[in-house]
C-alpha cells in the first residue's frame, strides 16, 4: 500500500487555499480516490513525493520534461542566467537565439512570438487569425484541447472533459456561438461545415495528433482535408502542436504527416520546464501582430530570460544528437509493445495508442477515432489500473482523457518495470 499521509495533510490545507487545493484541476486527483502526491523533488525520469514515495514519471510535467528533470545543462543554463537578472522587458539576444532554433526546426513557421502559456498561444494565433482574416468565426473540433481561452474552452477535452464540464459556464454565449465544433477524424462532417459557412471562417484550429481525449491519432488523409478545405475557403488552419510538438517527431506532426500549416502553435517543451509557448506561421498573418500591425498582444514576462534560458538548452539537446527523439520513441514503442502483451495476458480488452513519444491505454473493445469512442471507455477500470500503478511505482497521468509521455531518460529498466507493473495492473483492472 502507498503511503500518502503527508500528502494528504497538505492537500487538506491547500484545499483551504486554492479551488479543489490546486493551481490546475487534474492535479486533484478527484476522480481518482487517493490524494494526489504532493511532489518534493524530480530527477531524470524519477519524481518524488513528501512522503518518500519515488515513481517512475511519464507525466513530465503534462509534456515539457523531454529531457529529464533536472537536466544539468539545464539547470547551469538557468543558474547562469539568474546570476544576470531574472527579467527586464527589454529584447535580449537569446529570445532570438530560440527564435532562431525554433524556426529551422519548423520551416513553416516564418514568424514567431513567444507567449507564456499555451492557452495565450493558441488565443493569440486565433486573434491574429480573425485579425488577418476579418473573420469571426473558428472551428474546433470536440475533445481537443486548447488551453483556457474563452472562445476555446467549448466542447473541450483535458481536464474540462475529466471534471464533465467540456463547456465552461462563465464563457458567454455571444463568445461560444463563433465556435463551431465538429468530431475529430468525421471527414464527412467537416467537408459539410466547411461547405455551408467556410467563407466565415477565420481559423480552423485542431491538435493534429491529438492528446487531451486520451491520445487519438488523425486518420488517414485527414489533415490532408483540413489542409484542402482550408486552403479552398481562404481559412487559416492553426496546427496545435503544444503537446505533440517536437515529442511525435522533433518536426512536430506536420512533418510526420506532411501537412504545411498557415500557424503553428508550441509550448511545454520550448520552455523545457519554464512557462514559455509560441504562436508563429506565415510572415502575412504574424506581420498582422502588433507593433508591426494591428492585431494586439503583448507580455510583461513575454520572452523572460531565464524561461529562454531553459527552452533553449532544451532544445539544443534534443537537436545536437539527430536520433534524441527517434530514440525516445523507439524507447516508447517498446513499453506501449509491452503494454499490450501484459493486457493480453490478463484479458484485459484495451486500445494501446502511441505517436512518437505520447502513449495511451483505452479500457474500451472497440477502436478509438474521437471524442465519443474516448468517453465510452471504461473510466473505472481506468481508475484501478492506474491506482495499482501507481501503488507499483508508476506515476501516469491521472485521467483516461490524458496522454502520458517518456523523456530521453527513462531507462531500458524503467520500460521493463513498467510493463512487469502493468501485468499486475491490468488484472486489477478487471475488478
Ligand atoms: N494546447 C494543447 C494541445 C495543450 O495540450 C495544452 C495544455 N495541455 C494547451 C494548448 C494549453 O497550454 P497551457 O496549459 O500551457 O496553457
Amino acid at each position: 500500500m502507498l503511503h500518502l499521509e503527508k500528502s494528504a495533510a497538505a492537500f487538506a490545507e491547500a484545499q483551504t487555499l486554492m479551488p479543489g487545493g490546486v493551481n490546475s484541476p487534474v492535479r486533484s486527483y478527484n476522480r481518482i480516490g487517493c490524494p494526489p502526491p504532493f511532489i518534493a523533488w524530480a530527477k531524470g525520469s524519477t519524481i518524488c513525493d513528501i512522503d518518500g514515495n519515488q515513481y517512475i514519471d511519464y507525466v513530465g510535467s503534462w509534456g515539457p520534461i523531454i529531457v529529464g528533470h533536472a537536466h544539468p545543462r539545464v539547470v547551469k543554463a538557468l543558474q547562469e542566467a539568474a546570476t544576470r537578472g531574472t527579467s527586464y522587458g527589454a529584447p535580449t539576444l537569446i529570445e532570438s537565439q530560440l527564435a532562431k532554433l525554433v524556426k529551422e526546426i519548423y520551416p513553416s513557421i516564418e514568424k514567431l512570438r513567444m507567449v507564456n502559456s499555451g492557452t495565450e498561444a493558441t488565443m493569440s494565433a486565433i486573434r491574429a487569425a480573425r485579425g488577418y482574416t476579418g473573420r469571426d468565426k473558428i472551428v474546433k473540433f470536440i475533445g481537443c484541447y486548447h488551453g483556457h481561452g474563452d472562445s476555446l474552452l467549448v466542447k473541450a477535452g483535458s481536464g474540462a472533459a475529466t471534471f464533465g464540464q467540456p463547456d465552461s459556464p462563465g464563457v458567454t454565449a455571444g463568445t461560444a456561438k463563433d465556435t463551431l465544433t465538429v468530431a475529430y477524424n468525421d471527414a464527412d462532417a467537416f467537408r459539410e461545415l466547411m461547405d455551408r459557412c467556410g467563407d466565415d471562417i477565420a481559423a480552423v484550429i485542431v491538435e493534429p495528433i491529438a492528446g487531451n481525449m486520451g491520445l487519438v491519432l488523425p486518420e488517414e488523409g485527414y489533415l490532408q482535408l483540413l489542409r484542402d478545405e482550408t486552403q479552398k475557403h481562404g481559412t487559416v488552419l492553426i496546427f496545435d502542436e503544444v503537446m505533440c510538438g517536437f515529442r511525435t517527431a522533433l518536426h512536430g506532426a506536420q512533418s510526420i504527416y506532411h501537412i504545411v500549416p498557415d500557424m503553428t502553435t508550441l509550448g511545454k517543451i520550448i520552455g523545457g520546464g519554464l512557462p514559455v509557448a509560441a504562436y508563429g506561421g506565415r510572415k502575412d498573418i504574424m506581420d498582422c501582430v502588433s507593433p508591426a500591425g494591428q492585431v494586439y498582444q503583448a507580455g510583461t514576462l513575454s520572452g523572460n530570460p531565464l524561461a529562454m534560458a531553459a527552452g533553449l538548452e532544451t532544445l539544443r539537446l534534443i537537436t545536437e544528437d539527430p536520433d534524441y527523439i527517434e530514440k525516445a520513441c523507439a524507447k516508447t514503442k517498446i513499453l506501449t509493445d509491452g503494454l499490450k502483451d501484459a493486457a493480453a495476458q490478463a484479458g484485459a480488452a484495451v486500445q494501446v495508442h502511441r505517436a512518437g513519444t505520447m502513449f495511451s491505454v483505452f479500457f474500451s473493445a472497440v477502436p478509438v477515432t474521437n471524442y465519443a469512442t474516448s468517453e465510452a471507455s471504461d473510466q473505472d477500470a481506468f481508475r484501478r489500473y492506474f491506482l495499482s500503478m501507481l501503488e507499483q511505482g508508476i506515476y501516469l497521468a491521472p485521467s483516461q482523457f490524458e496522454t502520458n509521455f517518456v523523456s530521453g531518460a527513462h531507462s531500458d529498466e524503467d520500460i521493463a518495470r513498467t510493463v512487469k507493473a502493468a501485468e499486475t495492473a491490468f488484472r486489477a483492472a478487471r475488478g
